[in-house]
């Protein structure tokens, strides 16, 4: 799994953050990937990339 966030459209909502607080955090005004789950489905990740309200979060299986 590899998760990429596109910081043109990302807003810095922190929704992500919230999501899949192991995963995202916001760091000044866009979130950043801070560790890439091992996994290859991680609902936490799933539940990020589908609450993104820019549709920002990338998740490559
Ligand atoms: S949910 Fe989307 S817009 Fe909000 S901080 Fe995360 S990547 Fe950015």
């Amino acid at each position: 799994m590899t998760i990429t966030i596109d910081t043109t459209r990302c807003i810095g909502c922190g929704m992500c953050a919230y999501a899949a607080p192991q995963v995202f955090r916001v760091v000044g005004k866009y979130s950043t990937v801070i560790a890439q789950p091992a996994a290859s489905r991680d609902p936490k990740v799933s539940n990020a990339e589908n609450g993104c309200p820019v549709n920002a979060i990338t998740v490559a299986k």
